[in-house]
């Protein structure tokens, strides 16, 4: 998200007369777009900024610039903490930017954190930096309604509001014009997209108005992109189990060029914890969701985020983890230890009472059995036929290419002729934990 985000920073400041370098070491401006959901993240963007500190001495005209979410959440104070810093800017201010630089080149620092609950950047046209050509995001909500207790978003990207279907095709016609793949429709928790004409989420209350306002859903934004752009692949993230609805699943099943994969975070496989953590769902009915997509799209790709010793979770919690993932097996996870957010309902309410040795050790848990399954699903690929979508060299070797198929596996196979962007058939000869490694498919005569 802060990669899209950082995009639209870009395109505004280019309109405002700004170049982009690619070189950290011949810029006048340094813009840092932060993460605040886990404490490393912030101490991650602190030591950069101590890098910076031998820049600024040589270059007396050198700004800094803090945007993002530790920008929310920390406010004016960054400027006390971090000395190196002239601006702090959070996610909805960005098209202040301009302003806020003239103060600073007036020599003062400057600050703007106001949440908003309409601002979308529908208008602007995302700079695509550092990119392939190949994939893009596309942002269709900004912030969070859900509360989850663990979570900061809510206090540093504010209420969830949905960008007009209008504007999201516009960007998308525009990628595809200029020859993109591949697109990601990115937000908090997509499955609540809404939109019936602006506003927050929440002030939409009566589900009845939908079909009176012509409201659109997420399965019909879906619907949307998939048949006006049928050449494009269309992928999103992220999707929360107490949203996502079977018209989703089936929109996806109906058309080819929405792809086969569904990030579900689930955060930990005890009720007792899910409550705990205010994920509005139980166990039950996320096992149930699973076994719809698994109904309705028999090979889909399934991922997960789980967070380790959340506050007063036991052994029992931990292997009630360690059998959901064993039931579901995922074809991939992003786990993570409990970090204490200041400012969340956790922090408030709950000691963070397991200690960090325990924390890791149950991580390692998770993590060695998340690898053993995404072997296991890795495998089941293996002498297949798989259309994989080139979009990088292999990290490992030039000579061959990096894609990913639509259930989101990396493929790699030798490059012969190929391109970038080329869509191939490839035969799945051997996989690791990671990766599927395969051979272009030739039909036997
Ligand atoms: N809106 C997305 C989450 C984005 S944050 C969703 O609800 O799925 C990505 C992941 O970071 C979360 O799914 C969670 O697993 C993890 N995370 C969030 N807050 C955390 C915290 N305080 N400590 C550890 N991990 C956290």
């Amino acid at each position: 998200m802060n990669f899209a985000d950082s995009e639209v920073v870009a395109s505004i400041l280019k309109m405002d007369g700004y170049k982009l370098t690619d070189k950290a070491e011949d810029a006048n401006l340094l813009l840092l777009n932060t993460c605040s959901i886990r404490d490393k993240a912030e101490q991650t963007v602190r030591n950069k900024l101590k890098n910076f500190n031998s820049q600024k001495k040589e270059n007396k005209d050198l700004k800094v610039g803090l945007l993002g979410c530790m920008a929310e959440r920390l406010k004016e104070k960054l400027l006390d903490e971090e000395k190196i810093v002239d601006l702090v800017v959070g996610p909805d201010s960005y098209k202040d930017l301009p302003n806020l630089l003239d103060e600073v080149e007036h020599n003062q620092r400057a600050v703007n954190v106001i949440l908003s609950k309409s601002e979308t950047y529908d208008d602007i046209s995302p700079v695509r930096i550092h990119n392939n050509g190949i994939n893009a995001f596309v942002s269709i909500t900004r912030g969070c309604d859900n509360m989850c207790t663990f979570c900061v978003v809510p206090f540093t990207r504010g209420r969830e509001r949905s960008r007009n279907p209008d504007s999201i095709l516009r960007e998308i016609n525009e990628l595809n014009e200029k020859g993109y793949k591949e697109i990601t429709l990115l937000g908090q928790n997509v499955d609540s997209y809404l939109w019936y004409g602006g506003g927050p989420k929440k002030d939409f209350k009566k589900a009845s108005e939908y079909q009176k306002l012509n409201a659109k859903r997420f399965s019909d934004l879906l619907e949307l992109v998939a048949t006006n752009f049928p050449e494009i692949r269309i992928r999103f993230s992220t999707s929360n189990p107490q949203d996502m609805t079977v018209d989703v699943i089936e929109t996806m099943a109906k058309y080819e060029n929405i792809c086969n994969h569904i990030h579900l975070p689930i955060q930990s496989g005890s009720d007792r914890i899910l409550k705990k953590m205010n994920r509005l769902h139980t166990r039950q009915e996320y096992l149930e969701l699973i076994k719809k997509i698994r109904e309705i799209i028999p090979n889909c790709g399934i991922s997960h985020d789980m967070i380790t010793g959340f506050p007063t979770e036991t052994e029992r919690d931990h292997q009630d983890t360690l059998s959901l993932m064993e039931e579901v097996k995922y074809d991939f996870g992003y786990m993570f230890a409990y970090s204490e957010r200041p400012g969340t309902y956790a922090a408030r309410h709950f000691k963070d009472d397991i200690s960090p040795k325990l924390k890791q050790r149950r991580l390692e848990e998770i993590i060695t059995l998340q690898q053993k399954h995404s072997f296991e699903r890795n495998r089941r690929f293996i002498n297949s036929k798989c259309s994989v979508l080139i979009d990088k060299s292999s990290k490992k070797s030039d000579d061959y290419w990096s894609g990913r198929t639509s259930e989101n596996n990396v493929v790699v196979f030798p490059k012969y002729n190929f391109s970038l962007g080329d869509v191939v058939d490839v035969k799945i000869n051997e996989c690791t934990t990671a990766t599927l490694i395969g051979d272009i498919y030739k039909v036997k005569v």
